[in-house]
């Protein structure tokens, strides 16, 4: 496949359609057809993030899962948070850090709840001797066909997991974190070209995309940088446990110029970047991975 290191990006990974699949929230990445690819076998370190301490939400699959693999493999030491539910998923990932010979972490619990970010935050600091990068990549994502069918319990816990718990995290953090260290948000394709199903986290990701500008410039004189990266449609769990439609599943991706979704190993690097003391000039920015569409 890969001739003189060039790999073709259209027939790299799985197209539509797609196998009908639905697991309960918020899946787990071992049950998914075909299993995402967060850079198990094939993400290469080069001592990029030697030394750094790194928490990240929703570290157990997807994009926090790649970042995760590749932060451990550029010689950070990494915690990961997750629901207990996903217990399964974040296993494989702590061992994946340990055999890099770094120090995984991993520390369940329920972002929608103040207190325990606050918890999370100081036992991260406390298992990996210091904080110097914080990626909030946790979130929410339930369609739903009509702004009537979003409840009440259903926006506040949208609101919750990927507005608050980020704020909480943060704010927790920020006596950790010293010039040099960063903070990444995932956002998404969502906060410019939202999805009509997708009322309640569509929001939520434009959200995302403010803070990281406001905050940027909020913190750049304490030599910290805030970041976000904008992904488009990529193969995770969240998509499979109620985040998108049957319909839209089975032909996820496909609409991209690509033809595919993207693999969350494939936003990896720009995890990597985000974090790395040689992006030194970046803040307030956001790097998206869309498949050729997603940008405002
Ligand atoms: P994912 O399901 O692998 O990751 C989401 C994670 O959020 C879960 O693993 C879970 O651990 C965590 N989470 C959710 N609610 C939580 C809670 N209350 N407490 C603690 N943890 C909780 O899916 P993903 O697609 O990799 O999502 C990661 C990020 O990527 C999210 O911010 C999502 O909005 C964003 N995103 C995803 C896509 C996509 O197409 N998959 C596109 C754009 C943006
Ligand atoms: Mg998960």
């Amino acid at each position: 496949m890969a001739e003189h290191g060039l790999i073709d990006p259209v027939s790299r990974y799985p197209k539509p359609p797609f196998k009908k699949q639905s697991q309960p929230w918020p899946g787990l990445a071992g049950q998914m057809e075909p299993r995402p690819d967060h850079g198990e076998t094939s993400y290469k370190g080069s001592g990029r993030l030697a030394g750094r301490k790194a928490l990240i939400t929703g570290g157990d699959s997807g994009m926090g899962r790649a970042a995760a693999i590749a932060y451990a493999r550029e010689g950070a030491d990494v915690a990961i948070n997750y629901l207990p539910a996903e217990e399964p998923d974040a296993q494989e990932v702590i061992a994946l850090i340990k055999k890099e010979g770094r120090i995984g972490l991993a520390i369940p619990g329920d972002l929608k709840d103040e207190a325990f970010c606050g918890r999370l935050v100081e036992q991260a600091a406390q298992g990996l001797g210091g904080l110097d990068t914080v990626v909030n990549n946790a979130a929410r994502q339930q369609t739903r066909a009509s702004i009537l069918d979003v409840s009440s319990e259903d926006f506040d816990a949208t609101m919750k997991t990927n507005i608050y718990a980020p704020f909480w995290i943060i704010k927790a953090a920020l006596r950790h974190l010293k010039p040099g260290s960063c903070i990444i948000g995932t956002t998404s394709e969502q906060a410019y070209d939202p999805s009509p199903d997708l009322y309640d986290y569509a929001q939520t990701k434009a959200a995302t995309m403010n803070y990281v500008k406001s905050l940027a410039k909020q913190l750049a004189s304490k030599g910290i940088r805030v970041n976000g990266v904008a992904p488009g449609p990529i193969w995770t769990p969240l998509q499979v446990s109620g985040g998108a439609t049957m319909e839209k599943l089975e032909k996820f991706g496909g609409m991209t110029p690509l033809g595919r979704p993207g693999q969350p190993v494939e936003l990896a690097s720009i995890y990597v970047q985000l974090a790395a003391a040689d992006a030194s000039y970046a803040t307030g920015q956001v790097y998206g991975a869309a498949g050729g569409s997603g940008q405002p």
